[in-house]
């Protein structure tokens, strides 16, 4: 443990991520004595994952859903860089950015999300929209929206990845594009089962709901290679073909896989598990660093481990800000036990959500989407 100290520390996050929003708001209202606060984030703005599908089917508009960083680390009188973070010296406690000089620390946290698995499959880094970094799935998503008056036929979007994000994503798009033109959208997934995270009673109404808004599913498909085709006026066609022979040729394609870690932990020296995320204690604190912390996506709690979403980087943030703060003083750490059990309400892109707790789930309903907008809503408000 820290050692209660009146010589001021340097309290550093790297990643704007959920935790370290509600990080710097807890600061804002209640802050932590003796630090240098900073924060390096890629981005000026970091987007709430609640509201990400619903501003993809055009219910919210990017400010709605976007916490913006620089107004908070200006409120919380914390260093912002906007950089992105390529290593860690841990033996000196400094950490390298692209494009600046290393950084200091004392107390490091780190909430930087994840990236989609599986883009070394060949084509994809080259040919496939990634759903993360979101800035650029945004943006892309934005220009097929522009484009699309100049397309001559039917647009066929190809989603790789059934789990919650791909499918949410399928809906959303389905429910922004459907009334622009003839829309085909295929939804491919190595598991015979949808959301397989999930319980199978919400697996088996998705199902339903996809395949009743006409979306294409090929479950139990490996997609292994996207190439460029043929150009049809301007635009270019991606051919993405799986394992099994079948292919197909789309005009966009997202890709949605699991959660992956950056390649550039696994040098750092931190512990982490097998697939590269940041192995942490119930105190959120790293099991080999205990002057490392890390949430949200990024991290897996050994005692604990949960799926990768952003409600859990959500709900982490209080007590990361509180054990920050304990740390500092030099008291015990408090622990943080995930709810093995949490509801989850999921948006159908029509104005509709669904709701899961366990093995309970209640179809599309108006009701649930309007309390999922109220919560959504509501956590946004404490950042404007
Ligand atoms: C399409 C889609 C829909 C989803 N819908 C939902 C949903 O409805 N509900 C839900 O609970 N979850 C949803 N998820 C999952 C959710 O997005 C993630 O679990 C959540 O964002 C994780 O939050 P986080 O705080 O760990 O990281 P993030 O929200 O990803 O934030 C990480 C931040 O760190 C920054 N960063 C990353 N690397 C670096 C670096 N090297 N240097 C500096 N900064 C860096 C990023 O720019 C980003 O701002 C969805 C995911 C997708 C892809």
């Amino acid at each position: 443990m820290y050692q209660k100290s009146q010589t001021t520390k340097k309290l550093l996050l790297i990643g704007g991520g959920h935790s370290h929003a509600i990080v710097l708001r807890s600061h804002i209202n209640n802050p932590l004595p003796n630090i240098n606060l900073s924060l390096i984030s890629e981005n000026l703005e970091t987007p709430y994952s609640g509201m990400l599908p619903g501003h993809i089917a055009g219910f919210y508009t990017h400010d709605e859903c976007h916490i913006n960083l620089q107004h908070l680390t200006n409120l919380a009188g914390a260093k912002f860089y906007i950089n992105r973070v390529i290593n860690l010296d841990l033996n000196n406690n400094r950490v390298f950015c692209e494009n600046l000089p290393p950084i200091d620390f004392d107390i490091l946290s780190i909430d930087i999300g994840s990236i989609p698995a599986s883009l070394t499959v060949t084509g994809a880094e080259e040919y496939a929209i990634a759903a993360k970094p979101v800035k650029r799935l945004l943006a892309e998503w934005e220009k097929l929206c522009n484009e699309i008056q100049d397309y001559q036929s039917s647009v066929r979007i190809g989603i790789v990845g059934g789990g919650a994000g791909g499918v949410e994503l399928a809906l959303a798009m389905q429910a922004k594009l459907t009334n622009e033109r003839e829309l085909e959208i295929h939804l491919y997934n190595r598991d015979r089962n949808l959301m397989s995270s999930y319980d199978y009673s919400i697996q088996k109404l998705m199902k339903k709901v996809l395949l009743r808004r006409n979306i294409k599913l090929h479950l139990g498909e490996t997609v292994s290679k996207l190439e460029k085709k043929s150009k049809q006026g301007n635009i270019d066609k991606i051919n993405l073909t799986c394992e099994s022979g079948l292919s197909l040729e789309c005009d966009r394609i997202f890709w949605v896989t699991q959660a992956s870690a950056p390649q550039w932990l696994t040098t750092t020296g931190l512990t982490t598990d097998k697939k590269g995320f940041i192995l942490i204690n119930n105190k959120l604190q790293s099991v080999s660093h205990p002057h490392i912390f890390a949430s949200g996506d990024i991290a897996t709690m050994v005692n604990h481990p949960h799926p990768k979403a952003g409600v859990f980087a959500v709900r982490q943030g209080k007590p990361l800000f509180n054990n920050l703060r304990r740390y500092i003083f030099g008291e015990t750490l408090k622990s943080y036990i995930p709810q093995r059990d949490y509801l989850s309400l999921i948006g159908t892109g029509d104005g509709k959500a669904v709701a899961n707790r366990g093995n309970f789930t209640l179809p599309p309903s108006r009701l649930l989407w309007f309390w999922k907008d109220w919560i959504d809503r509501k956590f946004m408000q404490q950042f404007k």
